[in-house]
């Protein structure tokens, strides 16, 4: 066994892994990157299908994000964000505001109106940036920042939360407690905080969804009266009934992403959110894995000749929240960063004489790192460039179009493409929507195959994710499916229909 790999079973405890399992084989070691390659100590090379865990943008060691960072490095790599500012961070912090107010711009295009967009919804400006380190610290972030407001300035003495079903908000106690996946809240539950959950979209598995399977995205064929609307509704109904509220909504927009790449029909959010707002909550929108530009070019009716793109989901329908939640992709996928973006009146909610103690009291040793707001820069200099906002939308056609060829195989069972993002779900049989039992490990198995083709994923139960750097040619994509494609057969056998 490498070395290298020796030492890793030795000493390193890998996360949501069954180490027994890890210790089982030796583990594949990445030396190296580049584009949408990895490397191995072996020198084989593998396409990293999922981005580095939802992460990477634009590719591994990419030239601008590269010299970005060197140059900083020239200067410093990190100074405490307690008591002083720093260049990047001040420089990016504008150009998160910038990028979340053209939201207003969408609204504005000509010829670009489309029924999501047309009805915003009473949307506030986010002009203020707190930068926190992961996808978990910037939900904690909005977390604790609509608690306080709520309390404070609505004078509601126990705020409380909605989130979905299914949800994952991150692994710190508070974004736990927002989360809703069993697997991962239940154990905790003692040190956890009580929130409520309502009903998120699943057309495949949806209750309501009277359409028998086809072969298609169950969002197309669904047979439904939008019950899961009525659902959210319900939920705010019930509050305002017993004479309270929730302080807030907290949602991933249009795709969640751990509860197995379940996206939303298209004018859900619009209408969830417009139902949040005239209730008074505050919108959380949790755009760890959804932000720039993962899910698609828009607007973007004709699509490879847009010149700009919004690059959060929550535009898409029109919709901003009052707090916005980034990470993964914030620094192109190179390092661990995160901003929650707020409004102007909940920062003049934690305003106040010093003695008033109206600080937020919070705050991480690395927030507002150097090296990090200067990658993310130089990340959102590319994403903005034509050629990149091109070479997205050419990769989402290319990828829809191939996963067609998936529709064959009886395994598939649905295949949800949200821009950039594909969750395919397998099954025992399409016709039936019979899942895989958890101790066949079909996705585990597929993707154990799709490894031995040269293509990198991590499954979530029995789906399958593909959600490519942005940099990867049409017939690396091509590859991606077709290793799929060929993985399924060998797991399952090779019978189509
Ligand atoms: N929110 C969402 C939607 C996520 O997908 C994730 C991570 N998968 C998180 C929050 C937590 O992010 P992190 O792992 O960076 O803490």
């Amino acid at each position: 066994m490498n070395k290298l790999a020796q030492l890793d079973q030795q000493y390193v405890w890998h996360p949501f892994t069954q180490m027994r399992d890890w210790l089982r084989e030796e583990p594949i070691v990445i030396v190296e990157g580049e584009g949408p390659v990895l490397r191995d100590v072996n020198g084989r090379e593998y396409l990293d299908a999922n981005s580095s865990i939802w992460t990477n943008l634009h590719g591994h060691r990419h030239p601008k994000i590269n010299a970005a960072i060197t140059a900083q490095l020239g200067k410093i790599a990190h100074s405490s964000a307690l008591g002083f500012a720093n260049e990047p961070a001040s420089l990016l912090a504008e150009q998160l505001v910038i990028e979340a107010g053209r939201i207003n711009d969408l609204q504005l295009a000509p010829g670009e109106r489309t029924e999501e967009t047309a009805r915003p919804v009473n949307n506030p400006v986010l002009g203020k940036v707190f930068f926190s380190d992961d996808g978990s610290t910037a939900l904690e972030v909005a977390l604790k920042l609509s608690y306080e407001y709520e309390r404070r300035v609505q004078k509601n003495s126990e705020p409380r939360f909605l989130s979905l079903e299914g949800a994952y908000h991150g692994d710190t106690v508070g974004a736990v407690s927002l989360g809703h996946i069993d697997l991962f809240h239940k154990a905790y539950s003692g040190l956890l905080f009580k929130s409520d959950q309502v009903m998120a979209p699943y057309c495949y598995r949806c209750p309501f969804n009277r359409a028998r399977p086809e072969r298609a995205d169950a969002r197309d064929y669904r047979k439904c009266n939008w019950e899961c609307v009525g659902k959210v509704e319900q939920a705010f109904e019930a509050q305002r009934a017993a004479g309270t509220r929730y302080a807030g909504f907290v949602f991933e927009p249009l795709m969640q992403g751990a509860a197995g790449m379940i996206p939303q029909p298209k004018g859900w959010l619009n209408q969830v959110a417009g139902i949040a707002r005239s209730n008074g909550a505050l919108l959380i929108a949790d755009e760890v894995m959804t932000g720039f530009g993962r899910t698609g070019v828009f607007p973007g009716a004709s699509q490879t000749k847009a010149t700009w793109s919004t690059l959060f989901a929550s535009h898409q329908e029109g919709v901003q929240p009052d707090f916005l939640c980034l990470a993964k992709g914030l620094t192109g996928g190179y390092l661990p960063m995160a901003a929650t973006l707020t409004t102007q009146s909940v920062f003049d909610a934690f305003l106040g004489e010093y003695e008033e103690f109206k600080t937020f009291f919070h705050g991480h040793s690395y927030t507002g790192n150097q090296l990090g707001a200067a990658a993310s820069l130089a990340s959102l200099d590319i994403l903005k460039a034509p050629d990149s906002i091109h070479a997205r939308a050419t990769l989402e056609t290319t990828l829809r179009d191939a996963l067609k060829t998936l529709w064959e195989l009886p395994q598939v069972g649905d295949i949800r493409q949200v821009g950039l993002v594909v969750g395919i779900e397998l099954v025992r049989d399409w016709k039936t929507r019979e899942p895989f039992a958890l101790a066949e490990r079909a996705g585990i198995r597929v993707c154990n195959a799709m490894a031995k083709r040269g293509v990198l994923t991590r499954p979530i139960g029995s789906v399958i994710v593909l959600m490519p750097p942005y940099c990867t040619t049409p017939e690396q994509a091509r590859k991606m499916v077709e290793a799929l494609k060929e993985a399924i057969g060998e797991v399952f056998g090779t019978r189509t229909g």
